[in-house]
């Protein structure tokens, strides 16, 4: 396996990632980007972006990563196809593995792996995407105004967000397996005491509906076996997220779902010179521009970290 020196190396290409880079380059600090196996990261699987400040007309996801990658190539980034299969955190200097055949080490390592919306699976779902089908409500709740959809999940992002689209829904229908909620009371009352949230218990999805866009779903209530088809244009899933982490465990801290636990008010990891950005370590805003901001972060946390590591060797020399 040949190895490469990099100064600094950063994983993932989401709104942290390319942030990162362009604060990274611009400083002089030459990253080297992997885009991991989804370049661009989430925000390619979404249509309009409305909330990213700076686009008054609003953006589409993949334009606006596209326009980041080319924000950081033009100061300098290195921005690589390959994803990080394995890393090794253990030594004096940090070292990854890239698609399991070229090992890159780095005196300092920026993470912005980002999350993945967990799915229900269902061909339906995954054919609809984007057409209807949507893991953020607060990303794309606006386009289903006046209009009737449904939510899937009964934890606190899924009372957060049917909430939120009840504001702007006719009617939210919203889809929960078991016969009681497990978000917060606070958050259940919230849901209960809107009129336009109707709750269905017990209840899975068979099929998403629709050809070119949402037009229904069937769902089944699972004690009386009772089928139905609701009328709606937008479905949503908020059946949680999964931090991509896993590649992490054995070297940095991570809370008991997964994400990078970071210093309070800093990027900063357990591990000297690494430092985490974006969604791999927030499970509250996850929202693209509060990723940039982190990303901003982590280059200028990393960028202070090589600083004081050369004042170090120059004291010792
Ligand atoms: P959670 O893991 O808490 O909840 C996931 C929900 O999705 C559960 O109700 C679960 O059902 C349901 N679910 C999972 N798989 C399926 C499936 N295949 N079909 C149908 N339903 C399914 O995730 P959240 O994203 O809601 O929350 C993550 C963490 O973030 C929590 O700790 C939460 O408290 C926190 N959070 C806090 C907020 C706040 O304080 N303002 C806002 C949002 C999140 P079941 O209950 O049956 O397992």
């Amino acid at each position: 396996m040949t190895t490469e020196h990099v100064n600094c190396l950063i994983i993932g290409s989401g709104p942290a990632g390319y942030t990162a880079a362009i604060y990274a380059s611009r400083a002089g600090m030459k990253p080297v980007l992997y885009q991991g196996m989804q370049p661009g990261g989430q925000l390619t699987i979404t249509n309009e972006v409305d909330n990213f400040p700076g686009y008054p007309e609003g953006v589409n996801g993949p334009q606006l990563m596209m326009d980041l990658e080319q924000q950081a190539r033009r100061f300098g980034a290195d921005i690589r196809y390959g994803v990080v299969t394995a890393v090794d955190f253990s030594g004096p200097m940090h070292k990854a593995v890239v698609d399991d055949q070229q090992e890159i080490s780095a005196n300092v390592v920026i993470i912005s792996t980002g999350a993945s919306a967990k799915w229900l699976g269902l061909p339906s779902e995954m054919r609809l995407n984007g057409l209807g089908v949507s893991a953020c409500a607060v990303c794309d709740g606006f386009f289903f105004r006046g209009k009737d959809v449904a939510i899937v999940g009964a934890g606190d992002t899924a009372a957060e967000e049917a909430s939120y689209l009840a504001n702007l829904c006719r009617k939210v229908y919203m889809i929960v397996r078991r016969g009681e909620m497990r978000a917060s009371k606070f958050m259940q009352n919230r849901v209960k005491s809107l009129p336009n949230i109707e709750i269905l218990w017990n209840t899975e999805t068979l099929e998403v509906l629709g050809e070119d866009g949402v037009t229904g779903a069937l769902v089944k209530n699972a004690v009386t076996g009772e089928e139905r088809v609701l009328d709606i244009s937008g479905f949503f899933v908020a059946i949680g997220h999964q931090p991509n982490t896993a590649i992490f465990k054995n070297y940095l801290e991570l809370d008991e779902t997964g994400y990078i636990i970071t210093e309070k008010g800093s990027t900063r990891t357990n591990v000297p010179g690494v430092f985490a950005c974006g969604d791999a370590q927030d499970n509250i805003y996850r929202q693209a521009i509060t990723a940039a901001g982190t990303g901003c972060m982590a280059a200028l946390d990393a960028e202070r970290y090589l600083a004081m590591k050369e004042v170090e060797m120059h004291a010792e020399a």
